[in-house]
């Protein structure tokens, strides 16, 4: 893997933009958190495919798929921003969250089983929590039954699991995720096996467009308040979103909500994901360079306010 490229801003969030040995182009994140110090929390997001199969409407990531990233391809990742700030692998941070959440689908990847249960042999981490997003494809399920053995094993109390439903009608997800899915029902199944009283609960995230469809009845009959977590993120200005003309529902100015109240009068905790304005500037959480720039023929992109540096 070559590190080509790097875009952001290293106080908050930095992207880079790696070739790999077959030309395939990936991308992962740093994530700072402020008002976090790094010490006390670092976040990075590591891409599992090259190019994603799945082409969710607001996704830059989406087309260009080649292949599945191997379990070294995903090491190689970890290891050049962690090595970047600690040579000795030992990463000090209170809390060390690595999110397989940047490019591709990770149930797609059986290697991010392997990653999960080596991660411990190449580093030491105070506090690692492991973190998968899912839009719960179908077909995937000899990787789920791996990823709950795995986090049973190894993982009870710190792992992180979100599926990314986006919105409580059918026809209006499967608009937004245009494969098949597993069923409201077949998420809950798996999802009363994967939670544990100790652990974290189980987060359906939701990036609400304008207008949008969200029904808390629907959520209260399938997704109990005691399993389940409710999370709203905010559309990105992604070059896809801008396209298919898609607007958030989140904005930046507002933060009370409707809809969220509805989730919260229902029992749900909520997290409303508005993150930080500058970080959407950087494209870091959403926006995907590596499909993008191949749009605007290399890394001349104009739709992010950071520049990209080559390296
Ligand atoms: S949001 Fe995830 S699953 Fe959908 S196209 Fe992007 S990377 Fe693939």
């Amino acid at each position: 893997m070559i590190v080509k490229a790097k875009t952001g801003n290293d106080s908050l969030a930095a992207v880079y933009i790696a070739e790999m040995q077959d030309g395939g182009m990936i991308e992962f994140v740093e994530s700072l958190q402020p008002p976090f110090t790094i010490n006390e929390k670092w976040v990075l997001i590591i891409s599992t495919l090259c190019g994603c199969p799945v082409e969710c409407s607001f996704c830059d990531a989406g087309g260009n798929y080649r292949r599945r990233l191997t379990e070294e391809e995903m090491f190689s990742q970890i290891d050049y921003m962690v090595s970047k700030r600690y040579p000795d692998r030992v990463i000090p941070a209170d809390k060390f969250k690595i999110q397989f959440s940047r490019v591709g689908e990770p149930s797609f990847n059986p290697d991010v089983i392997d990653v999960l249960r080596n991660f411990s042999k190449k580093f030491t981490a105070k506090n690692f929590i492991p973190s998968v997003s899912t839009i719960a494809p179908s077909g995937t399920e000899k990787f789920f039954q791996k990823l709950l053995e795995v986090k049973k094993e190894l993982y009870d109390k710190s792992f992180q699991l979100q599926f990314s439903i986006h919105s409580t009608d059918t026809a209006e997800r499967d608009k937004i995720i245009p494969v098949k899915k597993w069923s409201f029902p077949g998420i809950a199944r798996y999802s009363e096996k994967f939670f544990s009283r100790e652990g974290k609960k189980i987060t359906l995230n939701f990036v609400l467009t304008e207008p949008g469809k969200f029904d808390t009845k629907i959520l209260k009959k399938y997704f109990p308040p005691e399993i389940f977590l409710i999370k709203f993120t905010p559309l990105n200005p992604t070059f896809k979103a801008v396209k298919n003309k898609l607007q958030s529902y989140i904005q930046k100015d507002i933060s009370e909500y409707e809809i969220a109240k509805q989730v919260t009068n229902e029992g749900y905790e909520i997290i409303i994901s508005v993150g930080e304005y500058e970080e959407n500037l950087i494209g870091s959480n959403c926006g995907q360079y590596v499909a993008a720039s191949e749009q605007n023929n290399g890394m001349n992109l104009d739709g992010y306010t950071y520049k990209v540096k080559k390296l």
